[in-house]
């Protein structure tokens, strides 16, 4: 284990992020790095308690406790705080594909899930699996390692989010032959076009992921849609399996008056747009929805939102404001929220951090439902009109939305971004295919069997789960890798 009295002796400690104010003339990642020194102290927090928490991933009161992909997570924080770095990192890449990812995005169930965050602050596991893996990388430990022998196995993987990277990760190394087909002109999914650079570097961080994939002898596909460049009954022939990782990118609109307005944008299609024009050309093509000079809105609170915010922000716009429809959450845990849970408390992320450095306040406004949009009279919104509501239960005890009267506001607006979700996947291959789908819409296939209702074709990530996490993707990717191989080879040795 770490210290065994190192939980009493220190406190939790994160690197400083940049400085807001500073980060945001720049689409650099803000996370700054510790000093090993200082990442062993951490490390020695970790009390390696009888029932380690932190790694269970099980799923409480909706989400996730505990890591997801089941990292040993008091192993790596032990050797970490002896120093044994090659060996943490060994440790880490026997269940996560891709920690340099999680490292930086994920949200860290692990941490809400941390014994000492039953009495003190938790370890800060999530930044020492990053240092880990950023450390593998610095020290040239990570190497194309193809497999040795391949199967004569074809698999076609759709797709090139984190799920359909860690599938096919997996295959290969499983000696499968394996190709990854993705509709966008680069790999990655969320992680390349939604995730933005300042949170995640698409060159230095994912780019580097890809080219190794590709030196152990995965193929990358771009430009191609499935379903419509090439049928999806072309690829299933063509393959002895298909995994289908497209993701759950059909947006939840706001059809409310004025919603034709120019002006009036997706979150995705601002955020896609930015990312792809930035590593065209450092944005000197213009092909991108501009927030400068604006005055923005962001309806919708979560991650996407808080995207658009940062994005909003590295733009030079005028003001930026964040609906949120649901109240603010607390600042400590209540009754109903107890540990291992997830907790749900307040948190300022990093876009919000951004706007309170520059404008002296967090940008979002809680309890709001937008009513209409309003035009400038030349086809562009200019205003927004909201009202505020509460959460009251109904007669069947659910809680709903009911407007306070006399709340009505308007607020200036040129550019409204609408980040309120994700309704599923698209239909097109799911349809040729002649899938099952879930009720929620999703490609219908067993939890942690991943076969869909085709024999030979398999579904993970969002597709199957619907809008979910990165960490959740990688362990869904390993999954119907699993599955895929056992379908093949009549047995497996991979890993889940
Ligand atoms: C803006 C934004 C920010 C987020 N931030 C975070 C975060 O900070 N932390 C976190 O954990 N999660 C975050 N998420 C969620 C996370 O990114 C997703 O849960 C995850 O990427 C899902 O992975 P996936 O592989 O299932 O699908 P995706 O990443 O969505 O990838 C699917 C890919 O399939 C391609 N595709 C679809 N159909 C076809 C087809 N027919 N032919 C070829 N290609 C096709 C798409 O172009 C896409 O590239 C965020 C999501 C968004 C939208
Ligand atoms: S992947 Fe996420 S949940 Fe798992 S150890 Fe890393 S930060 Fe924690």
């Amino acid at each position: 284990m770490g210290k065994p009295t190192g939980f009493m002796e220190y406190k939790r400690a994160l690197p400083a992020d940049r400085d807001p104010l500073e980060r945001i003339k720049d689409w650099e990642e803000f996370h700054l790095h510790f000093e090993e020194e200082q990442l062993r102290i951490q490390g020695a927090r970790c009390m390696d308690c009888g029932i380690p928490y932190c790694h269970t991933g099980t799923m409480l009161a909706g989400m996730a406790a505990g890591c997801p992909i089941h990292n040993l997570i008091p192993e790596f924080n032990d050797l970490v705080y002896r120093g044994e770095w090659r060996e943490a990192l060994d440790r880490l890449l026997k269940t996560n594909n891709f920690p340099e990812f999680t490292g930086r995005v994920c949200p860290a169930p692990c941490e809400g899930s941390c014994t000492v965050g039953l009495i003190e602050t938790p370890v800060t596991i999530k930044n020492i699996e990053q240092s880990i893996i950023d450390k593998g990388f610095e020290m040239g430990w990570i190497q194309p390692s193809p497999p040795k022998t391949r199967t004569g196995k074809k698999v076609a993987v759709v797709g090139s989010g984190p799920s359909g990277l860690a599938a096919a990760d997996q295959l290969n190394k499983a000696g499968h032959t394996v190709t990854v087909y993705e509709r966008a002109d680069r790999i990655g999914g969320l992680l390349m076009y939604g995730i933005p650079n300042m949170k995640l570097d698409k060159q230095k961080v994912v780019q580097r992921r890809i080219d190794l994939m590709a030196a152990e002898g995965v193929k990358f596909v771009t430009g191609v849609e499935i379903g419509k460049d090439i049928p999806a009954g072309k690829l299933q022939q063509d393959n002895d399996a298909v995994v289908l990782c497209g993701g759950a990118t059909k947006p939840r609109d706001l059809p409310i008056e004025g919603r034709e307005l120019k002006g009036i944008h997706f979150a995705m299609d601002f955020l896609r747009a930015n990312t792809k024009s930035l590593l065209d050309s450092r944005h000197a093509d213009g092909r991108y929805i501009n927030a400068a000079g604006k005055d923005v809105i962001v309806i919708g609170g979560g991650d996407t939102g808080t995207d658009c915010v940062g994005t909003s922000l590295r733009h030079q716009c005028r003001s930026v404001t964040q609906l949120e429809i649901m109240p603010r959450s607390p600042e400590e845990r209540t009754a109903g929220n107890p540990w291992p849970q997830f907790p749900r408390i307040y948190k300022l992320d990093y876009g919000q951090e951004e706007a309170k450095a520059v404008y002296g306040q967090d940008p979002r406004a809680y309890c709001i439902q937008t009513k209409r949009f309003v035009g400038d009279g030349n086809g562009h919104v200019k205003e927004l009109h909201t009202v505020e509501i509460e959460w009251k239960k109904d007669e069947q005890g659910r809680f709903v939305p009911v407007e306070i009267p006399d709340t009505e506001k308007a607020w200036p607006a040129q550019l409204v971004l609408l980040a309120m979700g994700f309704l599923g996947p698209e239909d097109a291959v799911a349809e040729q295919l002649g899938l099952e789908r879930d009720p929620r819409s999703n490609v219908k296939a067993e939890p942690g069997k991943y076969a869909t209702s085709v024999p030979g074709v398999f579904a993970a990530g969002d597709m199957r789960r619907g809008q979910s996490l990165v960490v959740w993707a990688i362990h869904e990717g390993r999954g119907a890798a699993r599955a895929v191989d056992e379908f093949l080879m009549g047995s497996t040795n991979l890993p889940d």
